[in-house]
């Protein structure tokens, strides 16, 4: 998934294709074609692609001309379009269009407004115009990253711009529409003006980010979106300052108990998801459920078990709303899920009607209890039928769940070779392997193995996010040695000590 590379996609009749597409930065143009690719040293390029005449060739712009990011995609793609009100942008409209696989189009619906919308909005605050004639927004199916503000072709992984108002999980429309944002910030920053070399993308970040809230809470102010950047926040600090952080996840570790506490009086939201209901009371209800659920609230689990079995068994998809769905997979696995409910999981990846849907799917399959089944999981996250890019989904749950974080960590060891050569040349995928495997540990005795293992390894490439993990571990194993016995006590006076082992 760097340079120019080859994406695969099964269409509507079931077979294989393929389209082409690019991944640059920071330093991969020069796999595709001899070229300087720093960022002080803009180029004009003019590069001619000879391409099959059924398929569909889109690129930065038509004409030659200075490209910071420069972006080719080749394949049989459809679009949507829409042109920006042109009000703030001296009275031209820009022309927004929304690629995806033939059949996939449709989905590009809401990614499509909020991005006339953001770049209406971002003309008139920052009163320059946006720079260039059409912008091309489109979803690829093998992504590394979230998103690519490539200069007028911005390229996005699936789920971070593919929505379906009635199969999807409406937590995705914010991530979207904030992804969305952010993208077309960085054709100002960071596109527009570019830092001069690398050590000061956290600028083009820091800027992209701060505007792309800007522009949501200006075209969703309903979702109150600054009252929820906390948590957002959070994540993205997490790669600037480990220090301050390492207090935060302590903090973090107890409101987490907390809400287990507080999740019984939430569950009363009941388990419906009535139409034009404001999205922040649906998010809620996700989470009350979730939290009562995972932390072993009987009667959530013996609810969510009956739902789960009319929705898979007869098929009745109105008694498991999609924004509901992942929460219930993982209740149900984490509560007695065997076999049979392994393989009706696995049937919704498989055949789910839209990509987050799937990919819900695929993290609850990392929830299995018996050793037996997260073998399973484990087999099963390196098969072909998952994407590379798609594996975080299932370490992720992986590694949150108890029962799953050493065979996970065994699992890495053994196939290392595997891991190595399949991830290194996407090193932010890789990165993320290394980070989410250690960090919930907090043993000493993980350290040292963790340490053993890696030490006749090339940890050339992610020598800072193990370093992080192992940071991580560390502090994890402090905060259980410092707070281990009020927390016990607290979920003792509350009755919930049994739930929570
Ligand atoms: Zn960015």
């Amino acid at each position: 998934m760097c340079g120019f590379y080859r994406s695969s996609y099964t269409d509507a009749t079931g077979s294989k294709k393929y389209l082409a597409t690019n991944q640059f930065e920071a330093t991969d143009a020069r796999r595709a074609f001899p070229c300087w690719d720093e960022p002080a040293i803009k180029a004009t390029f003019d590069v001619t692609l000879i391409v099959p005449t059924e398929l569909v060739a889109l690129s930065n712009m038509n004409m030659a001309s200075e490209k910071p990011l420069v972006t080719f995609i080749v394949g049989d793609l459809a679009y949507i379009e829409k042109y920006t009100s042109g009000e703030y942008n001296d009275k031209k409209p820009v022309l927004v269009r929304f690629y995806a696989i033939k059949g996939s189009e449709k989905q590009g619906e809401f990614a499509l407004d909020v991005a006339t919308k953001a770049l209406d909005y971002f003309a008139r605050v920052f009163k320059i115009l946006f720079p260039l004639p059409k912008l091309d927004m489109a979803a690829i199916p093998d992504f590394e990253i979230g998103a690519m503000e490539n200069w007028g072709l911005i390229t996005f992984r699936t789920v971070a711009i593919c929505f379906d108002p009635k199969a999807s999980d409406a937590r995705y429309k914010q991530h979207i529409a904030y992804v969305v944002a952010h993208e077309l910030a960085h054709q100002w920053f960071g596109n527009l003006f570019t830092m001069e070399w690398w050590d000061h993308l956290w600028l083009n970040e820091g800027f992209a980010t701060c505007v792309g809230y800007l522009a949501i809470d200006e075209i969703f102010p309903e979702w109150d979106i600054w009252a929820q950047r906390d948590d957002v926040m959070f994540e993205a600090l997490i790669h600037a300052k480990m220090d301050v952080i390492n207090k935060k996840i302590i903090l973090h570790k107890s409101e987490k108990w907390k809400l287990i506490l507080v999740s019984r009086k939430l569950s009363s939201y009941g388990w419906e998801y009535p139409e034009n209901e404001d999205y922040l009371t649906a998010m809620l209800r996700t989470l009350a459920i979730k939290s009562a659920g995972t932390a072993g609230d009987p009667e959530i689990a013996k609810k969510a078990t009956r739902r789960f079995k009319l929705f898979t068994e007869k098929n009745d998809q109105s008694v498991l709303h999609p924004n509901i769905r992942q929460a219930v997979f993982e209740i149900v696995l984490m509560h007695g899920g065997g076999e049979q409910e392994f393989d009706a999981i696995l049937n919704i990846f498989r055949n789910g009607p839209i990509v987050d849907q799937k990919l819900a799917a695929l993290s609850a399959l990392g929830f299995m209890q018996q050793p037996k089944l997260v073998q399973r999981a484990l087999d099963f996250s390196i098969s072909s039928e998952v994407r590379h890019q798609d594996i975080l989904y299932i370490f992720r749950s992986l590694q949150t769940n108890r029962k799953s974080r050493k065979p996970l960590w065994n699992f890495i060891k053994k196939n290392w070779d595997l891991f190595q050569d399949q991830y290194t040349k996407s090193i932010k995928l890789f990165e993320y392997i290394i980070k989410f495997r250690t960090d919930m540990f907090a043993s000493d005795e993980t350290i040292i193995d963790i340490e053993k293992f890696f030490a006749d390894k090339n940890i050339k490439y992610f020598k800072r996010p193990l370093q992080q993990s192992l940071e991580n571990i560390r502090t994890n194993g402090a905060w259980l040695k410092r707070d281990i016995k009020d927390v016990e006590n607290l979920l003792a006076a509350n009755g919930y000590l049994k739930h929570v082992s």
